[in-house]
């Protein structure tokens, strides 16, 4: 039996200044970690077959499937603010494109499958603890409903990368609407390559907005359809306490997927400043600065549609302004919705901002845990008696103060407590990918080849929103002694 693709590749058709054709390095003793089934069959490949070694072989680049055009695509992008003219896929190869069972064309990637022209000093390669990580926190997110890259396969390649110590090392296959960042503007914009721009402007608008196809300013369209699922994937990412760790231009999807997740983690007690990267020593990327970053990033993507929106610069920088200035309100009724609806209500009035406010205040001052609070508040929406949300706060008397304004604001609402409670827990989690419990999963991965805590954990994280009794304790925040204070790079 062979294992078959069905690949139709269109971003290897476009212009050779793209990317470089580049096949995956062979590795030793490729074995399968985890299939992601389900999603093998939205893909329409068969899940028995990827299963098989020869699928193993073809997950881990050492095999390269029929119909495959392998390339590494090029980007640039600024990293912490300092723009870099060449990154490109260094250790990632695209395999190529299929069409899934909804009619989306997704890329199928490998991930740590050897070094491509792009590398640079880098190996290729990547450890098998981030490509778990990547696992784990990429299908958390689709869980919990949030755009997102997914991953189909994790393998180990059974050969070692060497980093500080000799790690095993493993290759992700990562599925995504595209990989095509604001880096790849950038990467022809700082090379003044104007046709370019334009090819990868269509490109993007068939393939991710083909709504603005007939626009009278397609490009001008593209670049407020960027701003606007930008602004709402990052809602999204502080509604569930997402902190993705390294938000340069290079992992900013033109899709509005979430990519790229290195040191990224959920956080436990809510604190608008938390930083996990062992590499955002600054803060830059810290919890509350997401949505202003997500903004400066794509005022570097503005900068590179500017020759397409007119010859007259002047002219086109006004226009792009217009655009951006966009992104806060979109970002910020996306946000105030978000929390609305975590705190029950079903309608919106004056106030409402600044009682979710003092709510948010009063967890930050008694370091409540940010996803426990919330699915606590949505049981004592359903029974007054219900206790645990108080129980978050350092001074209980705090959230008592605020549960009385609370239940007075929600009382003039019709709803009844069960269905307040039900639409709360409908988008409260009681399930995240704690960073404790993703660090546990990996060092009995890495040390004792041991994969239960992580199939556990996956299984866990894929129903975020249901109570699951039996797994109760993957919803506790770390003891002091388990608190993970810093999160490392993928490299
Ligand atoms: P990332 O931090 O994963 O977003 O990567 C930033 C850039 O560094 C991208 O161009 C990557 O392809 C490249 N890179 C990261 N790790 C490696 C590696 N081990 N070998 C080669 N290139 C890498
Ligand atoms: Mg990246």
């Amino acid at each position: 039996m062979t294992v078959h693709f069905p690949f139709q590749n269109s971003y290897s058709a476009l212009p050779d200044s793209f990317f470089a054709r580049v096949a995956p390095t062979p590795v030793a003793a490729p074995r399968l970690i985890k299939l992601n089934r389900p999603l093998a069959v939205q893909l329409g490949l068969d899940p028995d077959i990827l299963e098989t070694p020869e699928g193993a072989e073809i997950l881990a680049g050492k095999t390269v499937p029929d119909g495959a055009d392998p390339i590494a695509m090029a980007y640039a992008g600024h990293q912490f603010g300092q723009f870099v003219p060449q990154l490109g896929d260094g250790r990632a190869i695209l395999l190529g494109e299929v069409i899934d069972n909804d009619g989306v064309r997704r890329d199928i990637q490998l991930k740590g499958s050897g070094p491509t022209p792009f590398s640079r000093r880098g190996d290729g390669r990547a450890a098998l603890g981030p490509v778990l990580r990547e696992y784990i926190v990429s299908e958390a997110m689709f869980a919990l409903g949030i755009p997102t890259t997914r991953s189909l396969a994790a393998v180990v390649t059974g050969e070692h990368v060497i980093r500080e110590t000799a790690l095993p090392g493993a290759v992700l296959t990562r599925v995504a609407a595209s990989h095509i960042r604001v880096g790849t503007f950038q990467f022809f914009a700082v090379r003044r390559d104007t046709d370019a721009i334009r090819r990868l402007a269509d490109h993007v608008i068939v393939r991710h907005y083909p709504d603005l196809l007939h626009a009278e300013q397609p490009y001008h369209a593209l670049l407020a359809s960027v701003v606007a699922r930008q602004a709402e994937l990052i809602a999204r990412w502080l509604l569930v306490g997402f902190i993705h760790g390294v938000m340069n231009t290079d992992n900013c999807s033109i899709s509005g997927e979430t990519i790229d997740y290195g040191p990224c983690a959920f956080m436990d007690a809510y604190n608008p400043a938390q930083v996990f990267s062992s590499i955002d020593e600054m803060g830059r990327y810290a919890y509350a600065n997401q949505p202003r970053i997500a903004l400066w990033n794509l005022t570097r993507l503005a900068e590179c549609l500017l020759p397409l929106f007119s010859d007259d610069q002047e002219k086109a920088v006004a226009e792009a302004q217009d655009i951006l200035g966009a992104f806060s309100e979109t970002f910020s009724d996306a946000y105030q919705a978000g929390l609305r609806k975590k705190i029950g209500l079903f309608t919106e009035r004056d106030g409402d901002e600044a009682l979710i406010q003092d709510l948010l205040d009063a967890m930050a001052k008694n370091q409540a845990d940010f996803t426990l609070t919330f699915r606590r508040l949505g049981d004592a929406a359903g029974d007054p008696a219900a206790d645990d949300a108080r129980a978050q706060f350092m001074d209980p008397t705090a959230f008592d103060e605020w549960a009385r304004r609370w239940r007075e604001r929600t009382a003039l609402e019709p709803q009844t407590a069960t269905e307040r409670q039900a639409a709360m827990h409908a988008v409260n989690p009681m399930f995240i990918p704690r960073n404790h419990r993703v660090e546990a999963v990996i060092q009995a991965a890495v040390n004792d080849d041991n994969y239960a805590p992580f199939e556990e954990l996956v299984k866990v994280l894929a129903k975020p929103y249901q109570d699951q009794p039996e797994y109760a304790a993957y919803a506790d925040p770390p003891l002091p002694d388990q608190r993970v204070l810093q999160t490392f790079c993928g490299t």
